[in-house]
């Protein structure tokens, strides 16, 4: 048969095309795609990776770089896991139904949420089911600038558009529905779809949390505008009592999803295992299912002795309740010790409400930095790490401008005794300052044996900022 017309068209389509037609060398193994070229790692974990290598070459290193939750784990879910140790098969894709209700119940509890069990989804950690949810959720992300690093992360892999909302730097960083109304309007003139908001209390970077009415107002704009509200809530039980914790779930449950997780109140990171709780509504169903084929696509499910020993963690208990008080007295007294000092040196620093982080600005020093060489905040993190030894993350790796001169200082790892100490002593310390956490409230002076690396963060701090000069 003569090839027709229509045959040599399609042959036509079907040949490589341009440069790959003439380039004659064959294809490389390993190539990446443009997504994958241009990831980097997550800056807290490569912070951390690199303070680990630090202290191997024998350079001590004050770790103010990673927020890790770092407190002995509760007897009774070390009691749970060993238990459980024996449970090999695989768990369902959404989780054990029995921890599917703890949780349920866990988040009706303790923050009056109307959930329900079979809204629950369990994954291996908060942080991929945040992606996940990205990964379903139809439209742009609006992002409060400065938020966690992996959000934004998350949404371009997820191949959405990030839009930065601005927050208010003369009012501790509070996030208005003024100004989600500025960058909502910005974005659909620039042809963007902005439909998912994420909002964190208490908050990584900046230590600080919503206020009950500022919850409510940002509840009431995500309604209005029929935008689906992400609300990260990991440290939700380490908020420090000045402000109550209040989820945005309670003003708008059938546009809200909660997520939270074991790493932060429990001190189990490492466990990898978080929750997202989803509306009741059908709407909520079908992003369940949404979900349950991500999930079931890449983790399968998280690990089943892991899950087992979870329900324990929910389920009603004093002693793990008392646990999670003293570990947020405990934050508290850290953050606020620090910010004391910080305040003192008047360095601009919203005050720490909830968590374990400290966000100071270090701008009323930038002539004097900038003599230095430090004109960014990321020379400004390398300054402190190469000078004085302080881990630290700047700005920009929370969607701030690169020339910021903010920081964001963990404080969750200060409580450890000198890196000399043997591992079991390294324990029996940190649950004795857990014991006299209680008397923190009625003596807030004296209750606590002195924290080595607390203080040594106040002398390095102190020492950085004076060598800057008077301002
Ligand atoms: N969200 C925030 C704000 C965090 O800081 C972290 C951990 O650092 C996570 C989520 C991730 O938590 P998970 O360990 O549950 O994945």
């Amino acid at each position: 048969m003569r090839p027709t017309h229509a045959h040599r068209r399609a042959a036509h389509r079907l040949r490589p095309r341009g440069d790959a037609l003439h380039d004659t060398r064959p294809a490389a193994p390993l190539g990446l795609t443009p997504t994958a070229r241009h990831r980097h790692p997550s800056a807290t974990l490569t912070m951390h990776e690199a303070v680990a290598a630090r202290r191997a070459a024998g350079r001590e290193t004050l770790h103010l770089g990673f927020g890790e939750a770092s407190f002995p784990l509760p007897p009774s879910l070390r009691e749970a896991l060993a238990t459980a140790a024996a449970r090999t098969g695989y768990a369902p894709v959404l989780g054990i139904p029995a921890l599917r209700a703890a949780i349920a119940a866990y988040l009706t509890r303790t923050r009056s949420l109307d959930t329900s069990p079979e809204r629950i989804v369990v994954g291996p950690g908060s942080k991929p089911l945040i992606y996940a949810l990205l990964h379903a959720l139809e439209g742009d992300l609006l992002l409060p600038v400065p938020s966690w690093v992996s959000y934004a992360a998350h949404a371009r892999l997820a191949g959405k558009r990030v839009i930065s909302v601005e927050t208010d730097p003369t009012d501790h960083l509070r996030l208005t529905p003024r100004a989600l109304s500025a960058a909502y309007a910005r974005a659909r003139h620039d042809g963007a779809d902005p439909r998912i908001l994420v909002v964190n209390s208490p908050s990584n970077p900046t230590g600080g949390m919503l206020a009950p009415e500022d919850t409510a107002a940002l509840a009431e704009w995500a309604r209005s505008r029929g935008a689906t509200l992400i609300s990260d809530e990991i440290y939700a039980e380490l908020a420090h009592g000045a402000i109550p914790h209040t989820s945005p779930a309670r003003f708008y449950p059938e546009g809200t999803i909660v997520t939270g997780g074991m790493s932060k109140a429990f001190s189990a990171g490492g466990w990898r295992l978080g929750y997202a709780a989803l509306p009741t509504s059908p709407a909520g169903g079908q992003l369940l299912g949404a979900v349950r084929a991500l999930a079931s696509e890449i983790w399968t499910a998280a690990a089943t002795p892991i899950q087992e020993a979870a329900i324990a963690a929910f389920s009603p208990n004093p002693e793990l309740d008392l646990y999670i008080r003293r570990s947020a007295r405990l934050h508290a007294h850290a953050t606020g010790r620090l910010y004391a000092a910080l305040r003192d040196l008047r360095v601009p620093c919203p005050p720490p409400t909830g968590g374990f982080y400290l966000y100071p600005d270090f701008d009323p020093w930038r002539a004097a930095l900038t003599e230095r060489g430090i004109q960014t905040g990321l020379d400004l993190a390398r300054h402190l790490l190469d000078q004085w030894d302080v881990a630290a993350l700047p700005a920009s790796e929370f969607g701030e401008r690169p020339d910021a001169l903010r920081l964001r200082l963990a404080t969750s790892l200060l409580f450890e005794p000198e890196a000399s100490a043997p591992p079991t002593d390294r324990e029996a310390w940190l649950r004795a300052l857990l014991e006299r956490a209680d008397a923190l409230d009625d003596t807030p002076a004296e209750p606590l044996p002195s924290l080595p690396l607390l203080e040594r963060a106040q002398v390095r701090l102190t020492a950085f900022v004076e060598s800057l000069g008077p301002l």
